[in-house]
């Protein structure tokens, strides 16, 4: 299953998921930008490559707070302003977390979350039927920063968006990676070498990554980074092949929930909680591998 709030880096994420699993539901949670446009990039992003996977629309709001999209990352529709057609087929009927529940008693044991978004649709799951973390295989989840927050001081997008059901989920008991944000700005960033070689070969696919990338190329560039990131994929791509892992551990994570550090991933690396390890977190990843598999594989 594949949770998303659909813009530039969830897009190509999507590809590569259906490339690599079997999806069963691409599911929509409020993020990166209007839920409206998320449906519609979704729904976009799978008539473009051909997949008939259905959209399951899901939380419309974060459980307590207020967030803000981020247009100014991701574009004004969330896929750099590209201009597409109007997608053909709509959203299913359902609600995304009851789907979730569903979709774990059919796959018992054998039914993947890839969550590259904030993470209430899986809460909401969760508070629904807290025995999903049984019957759910594994969870994986982009989000969290060690340090170097993308949307406040401290705070991954992700994350910030939601840190109450992020702290839900990381506490439920679930078997947890996460691929916090500095692993993807490493292994997941599309130098400048890379951009023009994608433009320059110009599969279908291609096309599509440089329309959806365009606007968080310039605004990665404009803070700094060395292109746009693709963390979604990276975290699919460690989903689909653990040896992309170079180091990781498992450790007891939390998430704050108040003033400046709200959203902040919280790491305890020295044990001082006395509390036993609830996710495995990685630190490396292999970009070479990465960027190889996604360039002449997933867009090739
Ligand atoms: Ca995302």
């Amino acid at each position: 299953m594949f949770d998303s709030d659909t813009a530039s880096d969830d897009s190509i994420a999507i590809l590569y998921a259906h490339k690599k699993f079997r999806v069963e539901a691409v599911t929509i949670v409020s993020g990166n930008v209007s839920f409206e446009h998320q449906v519609r990039n979704a729904l976009f992003t799978l008539e473009y490559f051909g997949f008939d996977t259905p959209v399951y629309l899901g939380s419309k709001r974060p459980i307590l707070g207020l967030w803000k999209t981020a247009e100014e990352v991701h574009g004004t529709n969330g896929l750099g302003g590209w201009k597409y057609p109007d997608p053909k087929r709509k959203p299913e009927r359902g609600f995304a977390p009851d789907i979730l529940v569903d979709l774990s008693r059919r796959y018992e044991g054998e039914l993947e979350i890839l969550a590259v978004s904030p993470l209430t649709n899986i809460a909401l799951a969760y508070l629904k039927d807290p025995g999903i973390v049984e019957r759910i295989s594994k969870v994986w989840i982009m989000g969290g920063a060690f340090y170097q927050g993308n949307t406040t001081m401290s705070a991954e997008f992700n994350f910030w968006v939601d840190p109450e059901a992020a702290k839900i989920v990381l506490s439920a008991g679930f078997d947890i990676t996460i691929v916090p944000w500095e692993v993807a700005v490493d292994a997941a960033t599309i130098k400048d070498d890379e951009w023009t070689y994608i433009l320059e070969r110009g599969t279908q696919a291609d096309k599509f990554f440089i329309q959806a990338n365009k606007v968080s190329r310039e605004y990665s560039k404009s803070k700094g980074g060395g292109g746009c990131v693709q963390p979604d994929s990276l975290t699919v791509a460690i989903a689909n092949d653990r040896r992309l892992v170079l180091e990781s551990g498992m450790w007891y994570a939390d998430v704050e929930t108040c003033s400046t550090a709200r959203g902040t991933m919280l790491v305890d690396f020295y044990s001082n909680t006395g509390k036993a390890p609830n996710v495995e977190i990685v630190r490396k990843a292999d970009r070479s591998t990465f960027m190889k598999t996604l360039i002449e594989d997933v867009l090739a």
